[in-house]
């Protein structure tokens, strides 16, 4: 039996986990003292062993009985069939309707060597502007929202230990005591050193139950709370006026932008009481030490990049970015969703976080790559646009899929069903057949987290090794070696590489210099340090562990307010749709359920999909706890299992989204996008409820 360190495949705490490997099956246990679990896991990371022999895991390619007739069975294909065929659509496409038909769709879950990897391959092999992933409808608010103030675009700009060290935390839309059940015993130590925490959250979750203030406001209104408290904070004289003069600029943006939000304003648009908003100001304006933390709750908006924007407004007017275990930061979700943007799957980006539409990127990347600046398309559309054009005569008509289950978890997603069942060839590749690959014309069965190497990053920017403990099953291959003999078969194959750490040496030279630098990063200095932290030029005297002591990287070496202007959320309640609709996760399961839906002590902690319903709100529409009830609104519907609660608020029902079939939670979700970020409305829509009636 060997002992291999690696992480666990799910969220971006990325918790540090020991394999023994021999036979199969393999056991695993938590790394005692990887600095982000210490010992601990979640339900989920404890049962991730089970993924890998699977009785549902896929084992061979899968083609349709009929070639380009999806009503017909899928059955087993060789390797060489099932990529001929691919090679077959993606020729076909391009000869018929241009080079640009052919689109790549990624995942957050991608090592960054096969982000980086499907990247290069849409622009170089494939020559198309057409790709993005699904961090698009995780990260981006915040992401647009930090590089427009900050100069940098990383989750958490401390380590997560720092967490522990603050005197008073701000949460504003994060559920971590059931995301990320390890990450909560930073704040835990905190609270128990006498540290006051606040949590912003539409429902009384156990993490705002954990905490010494709850706030609860109405969904989509976050934006007003944080104009209201900088204008207390204005108000009542707490701004760090020294540290607005010397470290920022356009602080008169934002100070004008926030005039109109008076106290009594907000608690009429949050149904946050007033007094609520002083006490906030109280806590983290008289602690020596303050962070401000954001999550998806905050930013999955159509006005997201602005509220992530008017907390860091905050936090700057605070005097906090910079200052020990003080600051503003995000938490990601997505196992990689932090390196899953750096490395070029996003449709306006280059490796090292660079801009495709910037020159002088261009040029850099093109010259790694061996190919002319010319040749590299320019800046797609974003993944909710692309998706929503799908097979008609401007979108895409042939559709590759890596490690993201569309079908689910894409907003208004009987829309992009309908999408994806328009294509002319549509190519998943997966460990299960989900949803959107039962869908597909081909399904490429893909190595596991433990049967990979590679790295991840977790949300503190921590590069990390992912190792792997046993070979993929006989007839299963990694994605690097897919990617290289699609090529191959496109005359392309001399650009990539299969071997991970030749990828990743390759990933050092294309960030070199750019914002997200990984030219001193190693594998042999990731596993030794636990984990390296970018930027991390080749040569610096020590990693990017904590940002902003000094300056920012910015052109003037300043962070920059910006006005934040409120707008109510895209959809309001109205007699047709009466209530608002807000979406999340559960502690047992992950993203779109693929993985956790099929692990059994899981499935039978939380079996199906539910609907949390305030008693007034059932109630008044004669529903009892247990119920079955259908949410409406003006995308689609689903049947979810009622639960009444007085965790939500008496206007706001709550679905988890890890489903698909009836009770897909982003059948009922908007599209409408930020207009920064792209990020769509996942977080608040309209929504009415009945009992459904006898069929
Ligand atoms: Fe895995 Fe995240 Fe759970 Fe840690 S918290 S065990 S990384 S799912």
């Amino acid at each position: 039996m060997r002992t291999v360190k690696t992480h666990c495949p799910y969220c971006s705490l990325q918790c540090g986990i020991e394999l023994k490997a021999g036979d199969r099956p393999v056991t695993l246990q938590p790394q005692p003292d990887f600095p982000v679990n210490r010992g601990g896991l979640c339900s989920k990371g404890w049962t991730a062993a089970e993924l890998l022999d699977h009785p549902d895991r896929l084992l061979h390619p899968l083609v349709r009985e009929r070639d380009g007739d999806r009503t017909s069975p899928f059955r087993e294909a060789t390797w060489d069939e099932a990529l001929d065929r691919v090679v077959h659509g993606i020729q076909h496409a391009q000869e018929k309707y241009g080079v640009e038909s052919v689109g790549c769709f990624g995942g957050g879950g991608l090592t960054n060597e096969k982000a980086y990897t499907l990247g290069k391959f849409a622009r170089v092999a494939l020559r198309t502007p057409a790709i993005d992933y699904n961090g698009r409808w995780c990260m981006s608010s915040a992401a647009a929202a930090a590089n427009s103030m900050l100069g940098i675009d990383r989750g958490l700009p401390f380590p997560l230990e720092d967490i522990a060290q603050a005197e008073a935390v701000l949460l504003v839309g994060s559920n971590a005591a059931e995301t990320m059940p390890p990450a909560m015993q930073f704040f835990d130590q905190g609270r128990a050193g006498g540290a006051r925490h606040i949590v912003v959250d539409t429902r009384a979750t156990p993490t705002a139950r954990g905490s010494h203030l709850h706030l609860q406001p109405r969904p989509g209104t976050d934006l007003a709370l944080a104009n209201g408290l900088l204008h207390l904070a204005i108000r009542r004289g707490l701004v760090d006026q020294q540290y607005i003069d010397a470290r920022t600029t356009d602080w008169v943006k934002a100070r004008s932008g926030v005039n109109a939000f008076w106290p009594d304003r907000v608690e009429r648009i949050t149904g946050v009481p007033e007094s609520q908003l002083h006490e906030v100001l109280d806590i983290l304006a008289t602690a020596r030490s303050a962070m401000i933390l954001t999550a998806r709750g905050a930013e999955q908006h159509s006005a997201g990049t602005r509220t992530a924007q008017a907390f860091i407004n905050l936090a700057l007017a605070l005097g906090l970015p910079g200052r020990p275990f003080s600051g503003w930061g995000t938490l990601t979700g997505q196992g990689n969703g932090q390196g899953g943007r750096e490395h070029g799957q996003k449709a306006d980006q280059l490796p090292g976080y660079r801009k495709l539409d910037d020159p002088q990127a261009r040029r850099h990347v093109a010259g790694v790559w061996g190919v002319e600046p010319d040749e590299l398309p320019q800046p797609g559309l974003s993944a909710y646009e692309m998706l929503d054009r799908l097979g008609t005569a401007q979108g895409v008509r042939a559709l590759l899929v890596m490690a993201s289950n569309i079908a689910v978890s894409a907003p208004n997603a009987n829309h992009v069903q309908r999408r994806l069942q328009a294509l002319d060839l549509l190519v998943v590749s997966d460990i299960f057949l989900t949803e959107t690959a039962a869908l597909a014309d081909v399904v490429l069965p893909t190595a596991q987290w433990a049967e990979e190497e590679g790295t991840m990053t977790n949300l503190e920017g921590r590069i990390i090794r992912r190792r792997r403990a046993l070979p993929p099953p006989e007839n299963v291959r990694d994605d690097l070696t897919v990617l290289k003999q699609i090529s191959e078969r496109l005359s392309r194959g001399q650009y990539f590489s299969a071997d991970a750490e030749e990828v990743f040496e390759e990933l050092r030279e294309a960030s070199r210099g750019g914002i997200a630098d990984y030219s001193g990063v190693t594998y042999q200095a990731a596993e030794r340090e636990e984990g390296v932290f970018w930027p991390c030029p080749e040569g610096a005297e020590q990693d990017g562990r904590r940002l902003f002591t000094k300056s920012f990287p910015t052109m003037d070496g300043r962070a920059r307010f910006v006005r934040t202007d409120y707008r109510e959320p895209a959809e309001a309640a109205d007699a047709a749709y009466p209530y608002l609709l807000t979406t999340g996760r559960v502690m047992q399961h992950y993203q779109s359920g693929a993985q956790t839906r099929r692990v059994a002590s899981l499935r039978m902690a939380q079996p199906e999909a539910f609907a949390e319903i305030h008693p007034d709100l059932a109630r008044r529409n004669g529903i009892e706890s247990g119920d079955e009830v259908e949410l409406r609104t003006r995308r689609g519907s689903g049947v979810f299992r009622a639960r009444l609660t007085d965790t939500v608020r008496p206007d706001t029902i709550f679905v988890p989204f890890h489903w698909g079939g009836r009770s897909n939670a982003n059948a009922l979700t908007n599209p409408v996008l930020d207009q920064f970020s792209r990020m769509p409305a996942f977080k608040v829509c309209a929504v009415a409820i009945t009992r459904p009636g006898p069929n």
